[in-house]
């Protein structure tokens, strides 16, 4: 049989899969590694570490299969976006991976927001101002560790590093590049402005190629350990996120991909280099004439945990005791609850946020509670405020990319029929939850069959990814929620004017 191999770094695990042609999972290898935290706002990793989870990933799928080499038509790849390593002139690094999580760029990020040009660089570039972005990190190392910079002969991501490693050759997608913070989507080059403000040159970067890139041959010992040929094909790929709508089959206009794991999403596939004129949203490239606009959210199902481990914890251990899941009990006791939570509304904030209001100091509230609220209220409100601010997204991308007619929805969240019904009923739009769950690892794969013509377009990911539930918006909700979704709006609003003194109290300053 014939097979395809994805491969999906992501910040704390590696996932290596192995794929029929028609996109079915055959072996999976996922291997997890530490975040180091050895400060406050650190988020790194190991970058041989890393290396080494792709190596043994990709054997381990090939071991478990029994699959050969020669019946591996290529091996492509994803990584999660906007990471950073500093190389030396040996190629050796002098950093660990700083990761998208890694928040010490806090203050450079501030100063870049507070730039005349600020939003001129946001529309060029297709990045939100933030910590997380490898510009923000630059310029945080650049005033910081200037010794390390002056070492450096190379900024690269961690999929550069691996594939440089596997492969041979320093090269970056577009799609990553263009989660940089100093690459011009519209040029799809590197944008000079951009490059100065992170104190780099164009010497310094791998070099750019497109995300169906086939690199000339696997270093031959790792071929060898790995069970593959030094022939296999490795398309270069792209980021995890635009691949992620790729391998749900959210590519189609106006389809949205939700995703609400621990944190959330909302993306949809564009064909023009579209910018959020407030640069309240993400643009980044996927493929030729495929952008994916969207925005990133941090309070998705961490906050139905906060809600499980602080307002229910009786019932936590009730449940296990049980040998029941917690999540399954507490949707149950939501469900009780009618649409709405009868007038009780919270505003999921509790990490701060970034799309829709890209505020670090944002806190949570419940409003509306009466002496007839009860907890079983305020864990249906927690399920609807993260929906809500998922459909403020929405209404930020249907400004610039139109209505949406249908979504492709993921993560954890997906385990719940009242969750997902709730996503259906706010949103008024049809929910389809796809059969895979290794969407990054399967979109990279259907680009590698695209880039080695085993495939004429990227549509034909729609035979691949079939659908386990389907939720019809029940139109007995829509009353509740339409009247107090703009009240949701609007208190979000009326209350952020003061997130900044109440963080600063939380924080202990004066
Ligand atoms: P990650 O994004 O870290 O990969 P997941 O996609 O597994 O995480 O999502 C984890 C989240 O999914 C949990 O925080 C929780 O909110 C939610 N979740 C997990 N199980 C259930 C369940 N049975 N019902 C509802 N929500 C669930």
């Amino acid at each position: 049989m014939e097979t395809m191999i994805g491969v999906d770094l992501g910040t704390t695990s590696t996932e290596t899969v192995l794929f029929d042609l028609q996109g079915h999972a055959l072996a999976t290898a996922n291997i997890d590694y530490p975040l180091y935290q050895d400060e406050p706002e650190m988020a790194e990793e190991d970058p041989e570490v890393i290396f080494e989870a792709v190596v043994t990933g990709l054997s381990q799928v090939l071991r478990q299969n029994g699959a050969s080499a020669a019946t591996v038509k290529g091996v492509a790849f994803s990584a999660a976006m906007h990471s950073v390593i500093l190389l030396d002139a040996q190629y050796q690094p002098l950093t660990r991976v700083i990761t998208w999580a890694d928040n010490r760029a806090a203050a450079a990020a501030e100063q870049l927001r507070q730039l005349p040009n600020a939003q001129a660089l946001v529309q060029r570039t297709g990045v939100p101002i933030h910590p997380m972005s490898p510009l923000a990190k630059l310029m945080w190392l650049k005033a910081a560790k200037p010794e390390l910079l002056a070492k450096t002969q190379y900024v690269v991501g961690i999929k550069d590093y691996v594939l440089w490693r596997l492969c041979g050759e320093l090269v970056q997608d577009y799609s990553l590049a263009n989660a940089t913070g100093w690459f011009n989507l519209h040029t799809l080059d590197w944008d000079p402005e951009a490059m100065a403000l992170a104190g780099i040159t164009p010497a310094q970067l791998p070099r750019l190629v497109d995300t169906n890139y086939i690199l000339p041959r696997i270093d031959p010992a790792f071929a060898t350990v790995t069970g593959l040929s030094p022939e296999t094909p490795v398309i270069i790929g792209a980021s995890d996120g635009t691949l992620s709508n790729l391998g749900v089959n959210a590519i189609a206009p106006g389809v949205l991909a939700v995703t609400i794991g621990t944190s959330g999403a909302v993306r949809v596939v564009v064909d023009q280099p579209i910018v959020d004129p407030n640069g309240k949203l993400f643009t980044y490239y996927l493929a030729p004439g495929r952008w994916v606009i969207g925005g990133p959210v941090n309070n998705g199902g961490i906050v139905f945990r906060w809600v499980r481990d602080q307002l229910f914890a009786p019932e936590k251990l009730t449940a296990e005791q049980l040998h029941i899941d917690p999540y399954t009990l507490l949707t149950e006791i939501a469900a009780k609850v009618p649409a709405g939570a009868d007038g009780l509304l919270f505003h999921p904030y509790l990490g701060g946020e970034r799309a829709p209001i890209w505020n670090a100091d944002a806190r949570g509230s419940f409003f509306g509670l009466t002496r007839r609220h009860t907890r079983a209220h305020m864990v249906r409100a927690a399920l609807e405020g993260i929906v809500y601010n998922l459909y403020a997204v929405m209404l930020l991308i249907q400004g610039v990319a139109g209505e949406p007619v249908a979504i492709q929805a993921t993560g954890g969240f997906a385990q719940s029929a009242l969750w997902r019904q709730m996503l259906a009923d706010i949103f008024e739009r049809e929910v389809t939850i796809p059969a895979s769950y290794e969407s990054s690892a399967l979109g990279a794969v259907v680009l590698g069959m695209q880039a080695l013509g085993l495939i004429d377009s990227l549509d034909a990911v729609a035979e691949m990814v079939g659908a386990t539930n389907v939720h019809e918006p029940n139109k007995a909700t829509f009353g509740a929620y339409r009247t107090l979704l703009p009240i949701w709006i609007r208190l979000a609003r009326e209350v952020a004017g003061e997130y900044a003194a109440i963080a600063a109290f939380q924080r202990g300053e004066k």
